[in-house]
């Protein structure tokens, strides 16, 4: 496409950037203090701080944006483990199942300078039995003398040990390589499973919102458990259920029906779970508690998938508890605190009494089709035309800068890119994200605008 006053490089390369739909996902995992988040930091090439020296620290953010090579990814951090919670093998091994679970491949980092511990054992059965691919990265050894020691990890039985240095960066280059090989383009977990099959659904929400309730309530008897991993011994995780006529796959339900009560750092192990559900599913059902006030929890839950791009419902759940005065200031509260996901469909639900349990499924329905949208080039611009026209950007210094030109990217969600002749302003990319959502019926999905300015 030619853009006037863009090469045509440019505008190929600002497409194929933005154009991507779901990333394939990389999990970083091992025993506390082998340096996973030291990795982490090192991969997303950033110094923000990831690594924390206090033990217990909760971490909301446990998924990041990477890209080597050119390759883009996501990384699953469980770095911000909490030591007391249920004992060191436990929770460990409770961190590296929820992420396993989401990724496509995993890195274990093993701290090469103490060597493969009994917890790094147990780990390994865990990554066994996941069968996906993995890399081992061999970590502190941050000179030639340490290269013995990790060669001594191979007795791990996952093939090569990749020596690295998270601290210094030392071999980090080589070992990323190897995991790009390993990572499918796609992420195939999620999506390449899923391709004809049945849609996948995350059911998320704090504890206590009614999650397990409202899955009773619309599976019925019909459930079918789905354990994906044949011949182990695991909890199954997924759940096929009937729907509307149609058949859906609820991911994690394990988590929502079996939930273990942590005193301390239950928070952590909900945003990984969580973070998880999302990452496999493609549309996020957000269950609220319409009893309560919108918490600032209920808003994390809501960013993490909205980050994500996963197409969204909001379910507001116990409805048969409200009174009238109660519903006038849940409506002020939803248009303050929940202002981001404004886009979103919504169902008022009652898992106890079945209230709109019918409505669920169509809200679904809506929110991927928004998700899955794409808008051809040509009617893109012809309503880009007219908006311009009508509503141009205002003048400033002198200057009015246009939109010469857009194109859709990308789907699952929605990614637009805008080519324009100067500095788009903010207020004037929320008014044409409001209006190309207006237009093209984009409800229940984030979508995605980047504008290219013209030097
Ligand atoms: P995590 O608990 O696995 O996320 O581990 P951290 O990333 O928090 O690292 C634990 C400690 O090991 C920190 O003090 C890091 O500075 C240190 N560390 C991490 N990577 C390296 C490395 O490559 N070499 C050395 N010498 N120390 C490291
Ligand atoms: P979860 O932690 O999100 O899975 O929540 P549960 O399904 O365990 O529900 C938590 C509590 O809320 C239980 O006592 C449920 O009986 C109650 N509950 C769930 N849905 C409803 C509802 O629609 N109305 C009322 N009144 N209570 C509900």
């Amino acid at each position: 496409a030619a853009v006037e006053g863009f090469d045509v490089e440019d505008v190929e390369g600002a497409i194929e950037a933005a154009g991507h739909g779901p990333l394939p996902v990389l999990a970083v995992v091992g025993r506390p203090n082998v340096g996973k988040s030291t990795l982490v930091n090192r991969i997303i090439g950033r110094r923000e701080a990831v690594v924390e020296d206090k033990p217990g620290v909760t971490r909301d953010r446990v998924t990041y944006e990477a890209e080597w090579a050119g390759r883009r990814f996501k990384l699953v951090d469980t770095g911000g483990w909490e030591q007391d919670v249920l004992g060191i093998d436990a929770s460990v091994a409770a961190q590296a199942e929820y992420a396993i679970e989401a990724a496509d491949a995993v890195v274990f980092v093993v701290d090469a300078k103490v060597g493969a511990t009994d917890t790094d054992e147990a780990v390994v059965r865990l990554l066994r039995k996941a069968g996906k691919p993995v890399v081992l990265a061999a970590n502190k050894v941050d000179g030639l003398s340490g290269e013995a020691d990790a060669s001594a990890l191979w007795s791990l039985g996952l093939g090569e040990p990749h020596p690295v240095s998270a601290l210094h960066g030392r071999g980090t280059g080589d070992m990323l390589d190897a995991v790009l090989e390993a990572l499918p383009e796609a992420p195939e977990q999620t999506f390449g499973t899923a391709v004809g099959g049945p849609r996948r659904i995350a059911l998320i929400g704090r504890p206590n919102v009614g999650k397990s309730s409202l899955l009773n309530k619309v599976a019925g008897e019909d459930r079918v458990v789905v354990n994906e991993i044949a011949g182990t011994t695991r909890d199954p995780v997924d759940e096929l259920i009937e729907l509307g006529g149609v058949t859906w796959k609820f991911v994690d339900t394990a988590g929502i029906r079996k939930r273990v009560h942590l005193q301390q750092g239950a928070d952590y192990y909900a945003s990984l779970r969580t973070a998880a559900a999302v990452e496999k599913a493609e549309v996020a059902v957000i269950l609220i508690d319409a009893s309560e006030s919108i918490s600032v929890q209920d808003q994390r839950i809501v960013t993490m998938a909205v980050d994500a791009g996963r197409a969204i419902v909001l379910a507001f759940n116990k409805w048969d508890t409200l009174d009238e005065e109660r519903r006038y200031y849940l409506e002020r509260d939803i248009e303050t605190e929940l202002a981001q996901v404004a886009w979103a469909p919504r169902v008022n639900v009652s898992a106890r009494t079945g209230r709109h349990m019918e409505k669920l499924v169509p809200a679904i329905e809506t929110a991927l089709a928004g998700w899955e949208t794409r808008v051809p080039t040509g009617r893109l611009n012809a309503f880009l035309g007219e908006l311009v026209s009508a509503h141009p950007h205002p003048v400033r210094g002198g200057k009015q800068p246009r939109i010469l030109f857009g194109t859709q990217a990308g789907t699952k969600p929605p990614r637009f890119v805008l080519f324009a002749s100067g500095f788009i302003e903010a207020g004037y990319r929320r008014f044409i994200e409001r209006r190309l959502r207006e237009e093209f019926a984009f409800e229940g999905t984030p979508i995605h605008i980047s504008v290219r300015v013209r030097e």
